[in-house]
């Protein structure tokens, strides 16, 4: 497709699914070799794997490693240098969701999501930034999520975490502010994945109605989800900003949040 990242070399946390292999497609379709990562079916992952490399004729490997497991994003870091020759992107996307009022929220549940959503973009982005650093040229992108700036009801430990990873993606973009090395976070509205997908079932289920016939009602509600754009936002659109914050055209960007949300804070 494009050329605008050729050269480049990109670990993908959670690419093996929704945004993330979204991410992944996009990046490669401009050029940039790819280090997957995320759970999931291992024929399915090596069928995505492999159609990204055959069809932008670009490498791409996978690295299952577990984001609650230091040691394993390190190495896995490590296999990423390693196999693409070094970490020019840096993706902090997988992520997890539990939904549950405050006063019955599993501890467990609440130090997963923290593990995953914060603790693991914290370490990966810890083993990338010497050799960013060292190269004078790197690109940081964490997913957040509108949660980073808003809640609502049984959401305390997701929209805590975006907080949070709101709060580190500005603290490294002022770290590394006379460097090369960018740092942000894109945050989406509600996009059909996986993710979203058990909560629509769920919503469905509630109704009595099939799930096509619950999705208007979905988008519509004002609590917990209220998306003024009342239609689902789509993985290729937030990963669209994903390939303009790793362009070189995009070096400007600091610590901001891309918000792609249907409107959703606008109100
Ligand atoms: P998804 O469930 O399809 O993707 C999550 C990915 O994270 C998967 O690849 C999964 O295997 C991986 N993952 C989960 N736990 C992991 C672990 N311990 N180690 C390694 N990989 C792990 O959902 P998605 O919607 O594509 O979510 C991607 C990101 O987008 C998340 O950070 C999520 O919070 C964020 N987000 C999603 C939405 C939405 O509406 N779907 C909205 C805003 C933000």
């Amino acid at each position: 497709m494009g050329e605008t990242l050729k050269g480049r070399t990109a670990v993908i946390t959670g690419s093996t699914s929704g945004i993330g292999a979204a991410y992944a497609k996009a990046l490669a379709a401009e050029g940039a070799a790819i280090m997957l990562n995320g759970f999931g079916n291992l024929a399915d992952i090596e069928s995505l794997r492999a159609a990204i490399a055959d069809e932008h004729a670009v490498s791409v490997f996978y690295n299952a490693a577990d984001m609650t497991n230091h040691d394993e994003i390190r190495n896995m870091v490590a296999d990423a240098t390693e196999r693409l020759g070094k970490v020019d992107i840096l993706i902090n996307n997988a992520g997890l969701q539990h939904r549950s009022l405050v006063d019955d929220f599993p501890i467990d549940k609440w130090n997963a999501l923290f593990a995953v959503n914060v603790t693991a973009p914290f370490v990966a982005t810890q083993a990338v930034l010497p050799q960013m650093r060292s190269r004078d040229w790197g690109r940081i992108i964490n997913t957040a999520s509108v949660n980073a700036f808003i809640t609502s009801p049984g959401t305390s430990a997701y929209t805590s975490t975006k907080h949070a990873i709101m709060g580190f993606t500005k603290s490294v973009s002022l770290e590394t502010i006379d460097t090369g090395i960018t740092c942000n976070a894109i945050c989406p509205g509600t996009v059909r994945t996986n993710m979203s997908e058990h909560r629509l079932d769920a919503f469905a289920a509630e109704r009595g109605v099939s799930k096509e016939e619950a999705l208007d009602a979905y988008i519509d509600q004002k609590l917990p989800f209220h998306q003024p754009m009342r239609r689902f936002i789509t993985v290729e659109e937030i990963a669209a900003a994903a390939v303009y914050l790793c362009s070189d055209a995009g070096a400007a960007m600091r610590g901001a949040a891309f918000t792609i949300d249907g409107g959703w804070l606008a109100q």
